[in-house]
């Protein structure tokens, strides 16, 4: 009855996850969430004003397929401001969340056939799009040893003369590790003299912390500039998850595809929502600055606490808001006489048992790890560590 598309696609495994905390949450339990990656704070007020704003002013009709010319602009200046970057309203593209943004680029940029390079522990949704899309997903495995990092050694090795592009996350979601610029310098240097096209998707500029530094792609690789599209949004920098904005920029051709692709599914992003992006990117930024401040704090009280519990091997994530520890040594071990034999039987335990929340890494392509958000209060974090001590004990 299902077309053989949906069925080679796993639903995703954050959202899986989200909908059976709510049940739980439902049923009068009281979980701790560490598992859905998202801002525990709410909207600023002068962000929320704006859209309330928009709504008076009847600004509720659709709008441009590639969103409000005021917003592309601001986001124009956002990329010269932030990342050296220059690029004109026409290379730039609003969409349903930085995801939306990924799935168009995929289906601007992918054949049938084509091979898309992601590097795991990667973020859940990128090989089911690149499946949705067409194409095959090829996966460099990375593991602690090197950081959680590729080295331009193994992109050279996974590039193939199938390879269309690759999708790259810094600051990462599930890892925490943000790339240097040198890194990326070399990285940026195979990508171009292969001609591989680089979706980089840098939602996560906002979120590092002391001393780590968010650099663009592109701005470490200006080679790129012709061949990347550069994915961000508000969602995470501005605790704007709901309202669903994200934006794309990158060559006008793609970018015009990108819109193509949207302009039959869904037209555009919410006209309300568009106003009030505007309003995070021209307005004060210090709500930013005070959400990055703790999570800063959580994100050392977190670390400290689950590098001091047997079996947790983790170091301090530099951006983003996950530490990904790795539990293999807890494998095979036992909690009252449920045998663990895996990561995930861990994480469920975790949650049936102790109604704590993380997410297994399998759905990363790492399953010797879970996935624990700090975008919680510390009280809930305090409470989710005590639970985990005690189930271990
Ligand atoms: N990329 C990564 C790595 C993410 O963690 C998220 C968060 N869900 C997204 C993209 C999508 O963000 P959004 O669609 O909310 O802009
Ligand atoms: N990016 C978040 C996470 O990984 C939100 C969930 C999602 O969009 O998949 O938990």
């Amino acid at each position: 009855m299902i077309s053989e598309r949906m069925q080679r696609i796993t639903p995703s495994a954050t959202l899986k996850l989200n909908a059976r905390v709510q049940e739980l949450v439902a049923e009068g339990h009281d979980v701790v969430k560490f598992g859905v990656g998202e801002p525990d704070y709410p909207t600023p007020d002068h962000i929320k004003e704006k859209a309330i704003e928009a709504i008076h002013a009847n600004k509720t009709t659709y709008t441009p397929t590639n969103g409000i010319p005021e917003l592309r602009e601001a986001i124009v200046r956002k990329f010269a401001e932030d990342n050296q970057l220059d690029y004109d309203p026409s290379q730039v593209i609003v969409s349903v969340g930085a995801k939306q943004c990924i799935y168009n680029a995929l289906m601007a940029l992918v054949n049938e056939g084509d091979e898309v390079i992601v590097f795991a522990p990667y973020w859940v949704s990128y090989p089911e799009q690149i499946k949705l899309a067409g194409g095959v997903p090829v996966v460099i495995q990375t593991t602690e040893e090197t950081d959680f990092k590729v080295t331009p050694d193994m992109l050279e090795d996974a590039i193939s003369p199938k390879t269309r592009a690759l999708i790259l996350n810094s600051p990462s979601n599930p890892t925490g590790r943000a790339y240097t610029r040198e890194e990326l310098a070399e990285l940026g240097a195979v990508m171009a003299k292969h001609e591989v096209w680089a979706i980089t998707d840098e939602i996560y500029e906002s979120l590092v912390y002391e001393g780590a530094e968010h650099v663009s792609l592109v701005t470490a690789a200006p080679e790129m500039k012709s061949l990347s599209i550069v994915i961000n949004g508000v969602s995470k920098a501005y605790a704007m998850t709901g309202w669903r904005i994200g934006y794309a920029a990158g060559p006008a051709e793609v970018i015009g595809a990108m819109s193509k692709c949207q302009g039959h599914a869904p037209s555009s992003t919410t006209s309300i929502s568009q106003w009030a992006a505007l309003a995070a990117l021209e307005g004060p930024q210090d709500p930013v600055e005070e959400m990055v401040q703790q999570y800063n704090l959580r994100r050392k009280y977190m670390t400290e606490r689950l590098q001091e519990i047997p079996g947790f091997e983790c170091d301090a994530p530099e951006g983003a808001f996950y530490v990904f520890p790795n539990v293999s040594a807890l494998v095979g071990t036992k909690i009252g006489d449920r045998e663990i034999d895996s990561a995930d039987v861990l994480a469920e335990i975790l949650l049936e048992e102790s109604y704590v929340a993380v997410v297994p890494g399998s759905g990363f392509g790492a399953p010797e790890n879970i996935r624990f958000s700090y975008s919680t209060s510390m009280e809930e974090i305090e409470k989710g560590l005590d639970r985990l001590e005690d189930l271990l004990r």
